[in-house]
């Protein structure tokens, strides 16, 4: 199951503009929509930021879920994205703008924002959308592609619906409110007597088999005891809509206390119906007492406000709202709804804030995984060592960024965790992986800890932290290596900032003992340069001194450098805090091969083919 629970997506395009034919164009695309232009080095004048090579470039941001918008030739688009095409629901918009401005051609995603996109840059170029999705080209309008603040309520019956217009037959509007599906104007509308196709706009749940759109006119306001059962909670949800004959889809979201965004009820609740979930502060909800039906002093006495539920639905659904559902409630639950007096198009109240703690692998591009680039495009704000967030490329422009020094790691993990706190989506930037002698540890030892204790405030423990695996220095220099790790090994990190020094000489014996392949992290810093030796003589009590040894600097990174020793003549100078030591077990064998010397740990293989050939030989 995935863990994600956020249900919204908000990365920003980005204007790519190739050369100074289409920088003018470019830039007024960008300005207009509030954009950043990324541009080719050397060949663009003015640019937000600049990238050398057009085709790993693009590929970069549409791997990490980045609408692109290029002003260039559609083929170096599709050149660029091909090797990663997927799913036409998860990948995003890529659209191709002539460097004239007179064509906008979407060329993936037309329903999921590229047909909209060209349509907007072509009324502010004055240049023609080249929008080739059937139903777009004949309707003027697409089906399953309603605009902000509607819901297509019955998706599986949205491509029989538009087969059967587009091959002539005609709409029949119907449903309470048919009277603001103001874009569905467009169809051709159906005179007493002929085929018709039914389309319905209402409030309501769908009929049996007919095409349904639900305006986004409804909020609901929720509340809940500390650890109210999610199936309490959601029951109660269920038959407060069924009563009142309203989908589920027609609401814009769920609100509530900020108090709550940690309720596991809440918060499941908000995945079940599939919308975002947003809260206010018990000051942001007081100030509406007066428009409550059921104002509560001992509501108001526990958290500030006179009434939860309802005060949020209101506060969701804006100034004009009125209470369609007053507060409905079970024992640990309550619920109610509000309307707006047209479909909500702006998401009121603050997110959950949210906390990416990634690892971006040891360097490169190609060695970060796919999810961990698209937490980072999705994150408004950076927080990690500059040079990592460095290493994030085009990922990282136009975002707000926290850059700390090296060291400093519970500032660093504080900070993060305070400004998702305030709502924001925050990315906690790590090499490698974020678990691994990184600052995932960090974050969980402060929000296990109260504010008395010297923990986080309140508000960042109620953030959703979401961790995504990166690769670690040890498997880039496996990788490099051959198969250094293929049997037994352990990471040590000889940093004795934060480990006492008799404990890390405790493991290392433990390690030479078990006879474990090593990887050392940390292995020294300027200061600190005695225990890599004592390791190194600790394990020659238990190891051969020609037990081989890689040492990998700056692996994935301009200035990789990977050398091998023996272990004996293992030197802690040739070694620096940007080195990973991989020290072979007694079975660990250096291969000399054409491309030269690689390390591999036999998994027991020999043994058996030697057993075979000695077999073999007595027969
Ligand atoms: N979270 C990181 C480790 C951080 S501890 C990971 O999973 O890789 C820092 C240590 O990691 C460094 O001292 C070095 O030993 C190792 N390291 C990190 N990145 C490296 C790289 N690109 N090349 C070599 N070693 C690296």
């Amino acid at each position: 199951m995935a863990v994600n629970t956020s249900v919204e997506n908000t990365i920003q395009p980005v204007v790519i503009c190739l050369s100074r034919a289409g920088e003018n164009t470019a830039h007024r695309v960008a300005k207009a929509l509030g954009l950043l232009v990324h541009g080719r080095k050397g060949r663009v004048d003015a640019a937000d930021a600049y990238f050398a090579n057009a085709l790993d470039h693009t590929r970069d941001l549409f791997a990490a879920g980045v609408p692109v918008i290029g002003v260039c030739a559609a083929g170096i688009l599709i050149r660029a994205v091909a090797p990663l095409l997927g799913d036409k629901r998860s990948d995003p918009p890529v659209l191709a703008v002539s460097d004239d401005g007179a064509v906008v051609v979407p060329l993936l995603g037309g329903h999921h924002g590229a047909n909209r996109l060209a349509r907007d840059i072509a009324d502010l170029l004055g240049a023609t959308a080249a929008v080739t999705t059937a139903g777009d080209v004949s309707l003027g309008i697409s089906l399953d592609e309603p605009p902000e603040g509607w819901v297509l309520g019955t998706p599986e019956l949205a491509q029989g619906a538009m087969a059967e217009l587009l091959s002539g037959v005609k709409a029949h509007l119907c449903g309470d409110e048919a009277a603001r599906a103001h874009w569905l104007d467009a169809l051709p509308q159906a005179k007493p007597g002929e085929p018709e196709v039914f389309i319905e706009a209402t409030t309501a749940p769908p009929a049996d088999g007919v095409l349904t759109f639900h305006p986004q006119r409804m909020t609901l306001g929720v509340g809940c005891a500390r650890n109210c059962p999610p199936e309490e909670l959601e029951a109660l949800v269920r038959e407060t809509l069924a009563d009142a004959e309203l989908a589920a889809g027609s609401l814009k979201g769920v609100f509530t206390l900020d108090l709550k965004a940690d309720e596991p009820a809440v918060i499941a609740l908000a995945v079940s119906l599939g919308v975002p979930l947003r809260v206010f502060s018990g000051a942001e909800l007081e100030v509406l007492t007066t428009r409550l039906e059921n104002p509560s002093e001992v509501v108001f006495a526990e958290v500030g406000c006179h009434g939860v539920a309802e005060g949020a639905s209101l506060a969701g659904a804006g100034d004009t709202a009125f209470l369609g559902t007053p507060k409905r409630k079970t024992k640990n639950a309550t619920c109610a709804i509000a309307f707006a007096p047209e479909p909500i198009t702006e998401l009121h109240g603050r997110a959950r804030g949210k906390l990416s703690v990634v690892g971006i692998g040891p360097g490169q591009a190609a060695w970060r995984t796919p999810e961990v680039s698209r937490l980072v495009a999705d994150a408004d704000e950076l927080v990690g060592y500059g040079l990592y967030i460095d290493l994030l490329g085009p990922l990282a422009i136009g975002k707000i960024r926290s850059d700390f020094p090296l060291g400093g790691e519970e500032d660093r993990c504080r900070y993060a965790l305070e400004q998702a706190g305030k709502g924001h989506n925050v990315a906690l930037v790590c090499s490698g992986d974020a678990g691994i002698f990184a600052m995932a540890a960090w974050v969980f030892e402060l929000l296990d800890r109260g504010p008395d204790q010297h923990g986080v405030s309140d508000a960042a423990r109620r953030i959703e932290v979401q961790c995504s695996p990166g690769v670690s220095a040890l498997q880039g220099a496996a990788a490099r290596a051959g198969a250094p790790l293929g049997h037994d090994f352990c990471a040590i990190s000889l940093s004795d900032l934060l480990t006492p020094r008799e404990d890390i000489v405790k493991r290392l014996h433990a390690a030479a003992e078990g006879d474990f392949v090593i990887a050392f992290y940390n292995p020294v810093s300027k200061r600190r340069r005695t225990l890599l030796a004592e390791a190194r003589d600790i394990l020659l009590k238990h190891r051969p001194a020609d037990t081989p040894v890689m040492l990998a600097s700056n692996l994935g990174r301009v200035d990789e450098h990977v050398r091998y020793r023996r272990l004996a003549d293992l030197e802690v100078d040739e070694v620096d805090m940007l080195t990973v030591v991989l020290i072979g077990s007694s079975h660990s064998k250096l291969a000399q091969l054409g491309e030269g010397p690689r390390m591999y740990t036999p998994r027991g293989y020999a043994r058996k083919i030697d057993g075979d050939l000695a077999e073999g030989s007595a027969r």
